[in-house]
């Protein structure tokens, strides 16, 4: 049975498309970092005119003013990868999007949570807890974290992959900064090691796929 996912259409116009030529959804088995952008890399008041594009209100703020704080953050762990969580991927797309961070952080990203086969009217709606956990399942990480300023209908369980930041200072507030460093910390060691996998708090292990490979 082909995966729920799949990077192509199943069906052409000459009928189905063999399983076996349908590609995994990137990211399975790896250490995984969901990454929204406002409120985490920046303020949260972003807005957009079609004359300024998007732009930080508040005065004393600026657009990605912490991405080279979270890079400096991940420099020691070569293994995250990134998927972008943030609504700019349904504005500007995920490649487009991925092209304002830091080249070292650009080089992490292998997706978003929102792609073009979707339905956008159908994921815009759905709580942004919901939209990480969903993806979760369809990539199934060893291991995973996610960066978020809204921890709304987050599933309780995976409350504690969540690094819940501030509104207004993001990352860089001191208590998520401190949060942000120990949970990457322990995700890591649950990804490189069985042992810490099974003693890691901060990472869920369960059931999170619903069926096997
Ligand atoms: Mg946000």
């Amino acid at each position: 049975m082909a995966p729920v996912h799949t990077s192509v259409n199943p069906m052409n116009a000459s009928g189905p498309v063999p399983s076996t030529v349908i590609k995994a959804p990137r990211g399975r088995g790896e250490l995984l970092l969901y990454l929204d952008f406002d409120g985490v890399l920046h303020h949260e008041e972003v807005y957009w005119t079609p004359r300024r594009g998007a732009y930080i209100k508040p005065e004393g703020h600026a657009l990605f003013e912490h991405a080279r704080l979270l890079e400096q953050v991940l420099a020691p762990y070569p293994t995250p990868r990134i998927v972008l969580s943030t609504s700019w991927v349904r504005a500007y797309s995920c490649a487009k999007s991925a092209k304002r961070l830091p080249p070292s952080l650009r080089s992490r990203v292998i997706g978003a949570t929102f792609h073009s086969e979707m339905n956008e009217d159908a994921f815009a709606t759905k709580a942004r807890g919901i939209q990480v956990f969903e993806d979760v399942c369809r990539r199934r990480p060893r291991a995973w974290l996610a960066l978020d300023d809204d921890d709304f209908n987050c599933p309780s369980w995976c409350r504690e992959n969540l690094v819940h930041t501030h509104h207004e200072l993001g990352i860089s507030e001191p208590s998520v900064l401190a949060e942000l460093r120990e949970k990457l910390q322990l995700a890591h060691a649950a990804f490189d090691s069985p042992t810490e996998r099974a003693r890691s708090p901060s990472c869920y292990h369960g059931p999170l796929s619903p069926s096997a490979p």
